[in-house]
């Protein structure tokens, strides 16, 4: 039995103060009991982690804090990087690699996406891997492979005792930020692809213990049919995740 995690991805919206409020408007909404049943994290701009994650312990408020990318490298001449350790002090308990945008917008790549992974790890940060298709692909029918070779490519050289500390995000990007949400069915059935491979990678135990996520137009409305799916262990939400009353109602729905 897997504990589902809600991951809510800012992307790049919330300045300091206006972080900081939403932050709070959870905080205040969040039930302590929910935490036995559900992990809950918020992944803001770098300039908000810190500031949010004060407003979270000020308040004892279970809810975690994540970053949205991070660089491979320890330190150095990164210009416009951050390294895991700064991360880490910040009080991320979590980081998102190789979302959708970081790869068609930033060039990030597969190899990228595992070295990223592997610096996490490395630092004792839970990496979110997100693998998803485009519509093209989808369209062409071979998406399962396609979303497959992703979760390997990113999982290279990753043993299993660290695999296990790892969430897998099945993003489709046709349904990222188009209110054009993938059915529950069409979500599980990918879903439990990649639990399937990552079964062949590390064997069945592994792979039971592994949460792999939906994300793409998740909302209170459709949350609760999404999170009853047998593969989907939770949801990382992006849009949803602006309103403490919407983020808080998909939480609700994972207790
Ligand atoms: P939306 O929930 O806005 O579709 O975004 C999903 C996403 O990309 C989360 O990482």
């Amino acid at each position: 039995t897997r504990k589902p995690l809600i991951a809510g991805n800012w992307k790049m919206n919330n300045t300091i103060s206006e972080g900081v409020v939403l932050t709070q408007e959870i905080s205040n909404r969040f039930e302590k009991e929910w935490a036995e049943d559900v992990d809950v994290c918020i992944c803001p701009p770098f300039t908000d982690i810190k500031p949010a994650k004060t407003v979270l312990d000020t308040d004892r408020c279970k809810v975690a804090v994540g970053g949205q990318n991070v660089y491979f490298q320890p330190k150095g001449a990164y210009t416009g990087e951050i390294s895991v350790a700064m991360l880490k002090e910040c009080g991320c308990s979590y980081c998102i690699v190789g979302h959708s945008e970081r790869r068609t917008l930033f060039g990030e790549t597969n190899e990228d996406v595992n070295l990223k992974a592997k610096a996490l790890i490395e630092g004792k940060i839970s990496p979110i891997v997100c693998v998803g298709e485009s519509l093209e692909v989808r369209d062409d029918g071979a998406y399962i492979d396609y979303v497959c070779r992703q979760v390997e490519a990113a999982f290279a050289g990753i043993e299993a005792a660290d695999a296990v500390t790892c969430v897998v995000a099945y993003e489709p990007i046709w349904a990222i930020g188009t209110g054009r949400t993938a059915t529950p069915e069409q979500a599980e059935e990918v879903c439990a692809a990649v639990r399937a491979t990552l079964g062949r990678l590390y064997g069945a135990d592994v792979a039971e213990k592994m949460r792999v996520l939906y994300g793409g137009s998740m909302n209170e409305g459709n949350a609760e049919l999404l999170l009853a799916q047998p593969n989907i262990d939770g949801g990382l939400i992006g849009g949803a995740a602006l309103k403490a009353a919407s983020f808080i109602a998909i939480i609700e729905a994972a207790v």
